[in-house]
């Protein structure tokens, strides 16, 4: 029989945002894979766990799988975390948790703090849909390239940054999303010095340059605005006929979705339209 994965969240600061469950399946695995073991030794010593730790980063990530999917194989039994948070988001992780969906190996989640989630949880920004991003890239060129891309992003989205970077962030930001963009800094989650700014891009930069940033950031960039649509919905019926070659019923569909409104009561403006183009030859239509 295999062994199973365990893929174990950890803190992301404060120490009693450990789970009882995580302590528990800490205690009884037969070996820990952890990003840095010596930072792992001391977080696991607080909660007594003596359980045997490898090295698992992103470094050794090929090897190390191949090595504990055979541990695994061979029927051990094994935790990953990672230094803070949970394994695998912008942490090492997937590759070991793929080695093993290849290998016919069981999984399990241990679910516990994140930083993107409680980030999120608390910044006051739609959640109901959102887009992550991992760490912004370091180079000014290549993090624009990121903002232009969520430019026009209708979701949320999350990024990790490092707060010597934070002020250049914020003014590539103004640069490409506009200083009036709504975002949301969570700096220090479950810490001592726990804050959450929120407000738009410009009053951010004004905050932050006027002070030292410190410690762990997740900035939480709002939804671009919709564009309101122009003209009235017999309006956009009309266009979408003349200019594209959708059916009456795409039209309809994608105009109730411009508009925001009913399908059925864009479908009865069509019907005007529609039975114009009936009695139009089809050369005509
Ligand atoms: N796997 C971790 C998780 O689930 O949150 C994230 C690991 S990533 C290498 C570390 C980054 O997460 C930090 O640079 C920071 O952007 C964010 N982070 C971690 N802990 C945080 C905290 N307490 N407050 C704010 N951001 C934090």
């Amino acid at each position: 029989m295999s062994g199973c994965l365990h893929v174990v969240a950890t803190p992301i600061g404060n120490l009693e945002d450990m789970t009882y469950r995580a302590v528990r399946i800490l205690q009884d695995v037969d070996l820990i894979a952890a990003e840095d073991t010596r930072h792992s030794r001391r977080l696991l010593d607080h909660y007594g766990i003596r359980t045997a730790l490898i090295s698992y980063h992103e470094h050794n990530e090929r090897e190390r799988s191949e090595q504990l999917v055979a541990r695994l194989e061979a029927g051990e039994s094994l935790a990953l975390i990672s230094d803070a948070g949970t394994p695998g988001i912008a942490d090492p992780g997937y590759r070991l948790v793929r080695r093993c969906h290849q290998a016919g190996i069981a999984v399990v989640a241990v679910p516990g703090p994140s930083a993107l989630v409680a980030a999120l949880s608390i910044s006051g920004l739609p959640t109901d849909r959102f887009r992550f991003i991992g760490f912004l890239p370091p180079k000014s060129q290549a993090r624009k390239n990121v903002l232009y891309d969520i430019k026009a992003e209708t979701q949320t989205c999350v990024c990790y940054e490092t707060p010597h970077r934070l002020l250049a962030c914020l003014e590539d930001m103004v640069e490409l999303l506009g200083g009036a963009r709504e975002v949301a800094i969570a700096r220090e989650l479950t810490k001592t010095h726990e804050e959450l700014f929120h407000g738009c891009v410009e009053e951010a930069l004004h905050s932050f340059s006027e002070r030292r940033v410190r410690g762990e950031l997740v900035v939480l960039i709002g939804p671009a605005e919709q564009q309101k649509p122009q003209g009235t919905v017999r309006d956009a019926l009309l266009r979408l006929r003349t200019e594209t070659e959708l059916n009456w019923k795409e039209i309809v569909k994608q105009v109730a979705k411009e508009y925001a409104v009913a399908s059925r009561d864009v479908y009865r403006e069509s019907l005007d339209l529609r039975h114009h183009d009936s009695a139009t030859p089809d050369s005509e239509r």
